[in-house]
């Protein structure tokens, strides 16, 4: 707002700044209406088995269908989610619908939802979702796999070493994500949970550029070996990428070259067909 004195203009504000905290006030409202009206959908991408180009996996990936502006990505809604706490109620709808779709495919495929840092400040419901989420749709909980960042762990509270404890006790699978973007630790591997951990895109990006890349995810595809973790390999665009990880051990992984984040009935048609080789990936579609 120009505020007048004497005269003078003062600008208290830029026009950018205050059109820009008119556009966040906007979101946070918008953000609460579409979850009453059901706006947010999931697309959900494959994760492989490299050698044999099974699907071991489907990651639940967020989208806001927007009325005006069309699909959104998790980075254009997520953080104001957090900051309004919605993110609690989004992610309650997220892990029935991501076990309901976990009905529609082979018993040998599982679900994973990512988790938001802030649904662990409720434990009591975030445990009450999940809880919820397996007895309404029946899924076996080992098919539930929970995918956690390394913010979360950062502070190392009692009550979050509690609340992956009780997550894990119930059968779920937990997934450290991101592996190596933050202060990735090692003793987070040793201290909570987690039976898979998956490598950060910036190191499949990073391959051919930075040695120290490669001799990182040798080094951890040992030691989750070792320790019987899983290791999935994100963001893998060319077929170079995908030689070079499977040469350094990891044995799944994750990206465009293989799938996109589909939306449902994409995915389903995708893993439903050829009905004697299910799930194979089709490179062609
Ligand atoms: P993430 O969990 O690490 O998910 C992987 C992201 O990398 C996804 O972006 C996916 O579309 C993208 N990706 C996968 N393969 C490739 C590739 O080969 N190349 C490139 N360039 N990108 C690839 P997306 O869907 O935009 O999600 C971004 C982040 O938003 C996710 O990172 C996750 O942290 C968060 N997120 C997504 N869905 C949810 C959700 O339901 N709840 C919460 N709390 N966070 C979510
Ligand atoms: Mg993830
Ligand atoms: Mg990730
Ligand atoms: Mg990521």
């Amino acid at each position: 707002e120009a505020k007048r004195a004497g005269g003078r203009t003062y600008r208290i504000f830029a026009p950018q700044m205050e059109s820009d905290i008119h556009a966040q006030r906007t979101l946070r409202n918008e953000v609460q209406l579409a979850v009453d009206r059901h706006e947010f959908v999931l697309h959900y991408q494959p994760i492989y088995e490299l050698a044999s180009k099974k699907v071991v996996a489907v990651e639940a990936l967020l989208r806001w269908n927007h009325p005006t502006r069309g699909l959104l990505p998790p980075g254009a809604f997520i953080p104001v989610s957090e900051e309004t706490m919605a993110i609690v109620e989004i992610g309650e709808q997220i892990l029935e619908a991501a076990c309901q779709i976990a009905l529609k495919l082979p018993d040998d495929i599982a679900v994973a939802v990512n988790l938001s840092p802030v649904q662990f400040n409720q434990p009591e419901l975030l445990i009450g979702a999940v809880r919820s989420a397996l007895q309404r749709t029946g899924l076996a909980a080992r098919r539930l796999h929970l995918e956690i960042t390394e913010t979360l762990l950062l502070a190392n509270t009692p009550s979050t070493h509690k609340t992956l404890d009780i997550l894990a006790g119930m059968g779920t699978k937990l997934v450290l994500d991101d592996f190596g973007t933050g202060y990735s630790s090692l003793s987070y591997i040793q201290d909570f949970p987690f039976s898979t951990i998956k490598i950060d895109k910036k190191f499949t990006d990073s391959l051919y550029v930075n040695t120290a890349s490669s001799a990182i995810i040798k080094a951890i595809t040992q030691i989750a070996k070792d320790l019987s973790l899983e290791i999935v390999v994100e963001g893998i665009e060319t077929a170079e990428q995908e030689s070079f990880v499977r040469m350094l051990g990891p044995t799944q992984g994750q990206g465009y070259l293989f799938s996109r984040p589909l939306p449902e009935a994409e995915l389903l048609l995708k893993l439903s067909k050829p009905a004697s080789d299910a799930r194979r990936m089709s490179l062609a579609s």
